[in-house]
């Protein structure tokens, strides 16, 4: 199969002339992890898995943020195929019981369709841990271009577009990322300083610490977190700080100290971008006061907080068809929106979308924005609950808001929405909204 070939099938078809190869014995085990791994970047896999099962090594691609099949390598070739992998990453391929990390730059042919992985040399970076069948391995690949995609073209409503952006331009205060790992929180970072730079390059200085630097920009300075050199992201943050630049990006927030670092950095006139890694808008806050924070620092300081989770696109290139959701999922969500009436649409599957009716993926999001209200909730160390109610009540949209509506636009779907916000946060909300319609009922009554 050639890598133009290659690109064209399907998934699971590359998977079943893998196991045909092996079966017949007439194959190199080269040629079958160059297939892993191209079909990989080719489909614009985030990582590859290869976990041992009692079947053999079973591969999977993760695409949109859901697993897909490749295939289920037999087991006395399990051993080979990780072996060849760790050359290639050049790894110590004889040991087995040790964790392991490396990376391998993978050449992609230039006669491959796709204009972003033509003639480009992708970076794999592998992760290796034993286990009692042997050793798993995930490869998250890294596409240089998605680095830089421009902030309007990420997804984000028009409002809370033009209300982020108003914060970034600002060039003060820290703006916090918040959701869980693979919400998008990094592609956000990036895209927010790449268009600080782009628009206000002769205002800020713009300069990172990362833990590590996922992508190397070009644009604006990165330092890395090297903690046998002494620089962590206190001491790192400190020193940046002296240089006195306008805008800078702190990784990942975990400790008290940095955060001090940052916050106090933030009230200086100073952008400060960042992630904490928690749920909600509002439960940074509570994170934040948890971690010992002054509850004045984090009310001058805080500009807004952004909270996102991804969920898959609808195929653009899919049939649009009229579907209704099951009803336990609309159930769930009738308190927060009237989904009673509306037409919701779903992609009909097609060779594109390897006929799962989604591809790529969008944010729904949310932005508390720390105007005088949201800074006296913080003063007097509110309940998250009656910062939640307050906000609904002042209709900001949460982003169960945000993914219903992309949901009625056709942008994705109700179950899409479903699938990356938990019960908890749902029935959350749904209460705030039963509490403000109870309300409402009672001012018109009285
Ligand atoms: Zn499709």
């Amino acid at each position: 199969m050639n890598i133009q070939e290659l690109e064209k099938t399907p998934i699971q078809q590359v998977g079943q002339t893998i196991l045909e190869r092996i079966q017949s014995k007439n194959f190199q085990i080269g040629q079958i992890v160059d297939m892993i791994l191209e079909k990989g970047v080719l489909c614009q896999a985030s990582d590859i898995h290869l976990s041992p099962i009692a079947e053999g090594l079973r591969i999977r691609y993760r695409i949109d943020g859901l697993f897909e099949h490749l295939v289920t390598i037999p087991s006395q070739y399990q051993e080979q195929i990780v072996a060849y992998t760790k050359v290639r990453a050049n790894l110590m391929s004889h040991k087995r019981e040790v964790i392991q990390e490396g990376r391998v730059p993978l050449k992609i042919s230039s006669n491959v369709e796709n204009p972003h992985l033509r003639g480009r040399t992708i970076d794999l970076r592998i992760s290796i841990v034993p286990t009692v069948l042997g050793e798993k391995m995930v490869i998250r690949i890294f596409y240089p271009q998605q680095a830089l995609i421009e902030l309007k073209d990420i997804g984000y409503n028009p409002s809370l577009l033009a209300n982020l952006q108003k914060l970034l331009f600002d060039l003060q205060g820290m703006v916090i990322l918040t959701g869980p790992s693979g919400s998008g929180k990094t592609t956000t970072l990036y895209s927010s300083m790449y268009e600080i730079v782009q628009k206000l390059d002769r205002y800020a200085s713009v300069v990172t610490i990362e833990d590590p630097v996922e992508y190397t920009v070009g644009r604006f300075c990165q330092m890395q977190v090297d903690r046998l050199n002494g620089i962590t992201f206190a001491r790192g943050l400190s020193a940046i700080l002296r240089q006195d630049p306008e805008v800078i990006m702190v990784g990942e927030i975990r400790d008290s100290e940095t955060c001090e670092v940052a916050l106090r950095a933030g009230l200086t006139g100073h952008l400060i971008l960042t992630t904490i890694h928690s749920g909600t808008s509002y439960e940074v806050i509570t994170r934040l006061i948890n971690m010992g924070i002054e509850p004045f620092v984090i009310a001058s300081a805080v500009t807004g907080i952004l909270a996102q989770r991804l969920v898959r696109r609808i195929c653009p290139q899919c049939e649009k068809i009229s579907y209704r959701p099951e009803r336990r999922i609309l159930e769930l969500f009738r308190d927060i929106f009237d989904v009673d009436n509306v037409d919701f649409k779903k992609g009909k599957g097609c060779p594109k979308c390897e006929n799962t009716g989604y591809k790529g993926r969008t944010p729904i999001a949310e932005l508390l924005i720390f105007n005088e209200d949201i800074r006296d909730f913080v003063l007097k160390k509110a309940k998250t609950s009656m910062i939640r109610d307050f906000v609904i009540q002042k209709g900001m949209q949460t982003f169960l808001h945000d993914g219903i509506q992309k949901a009625i636009q056709g942008i994705t779907t109700l179950e899409e929405v479903f699938r990356v916000v938990s019960y908890k946060e749902i029935a959350d909300v749904a209460a705030s909204c039963r509490k403000q319609l109870a309300e409402n009922l009672e001012k018109v009554e009285t």
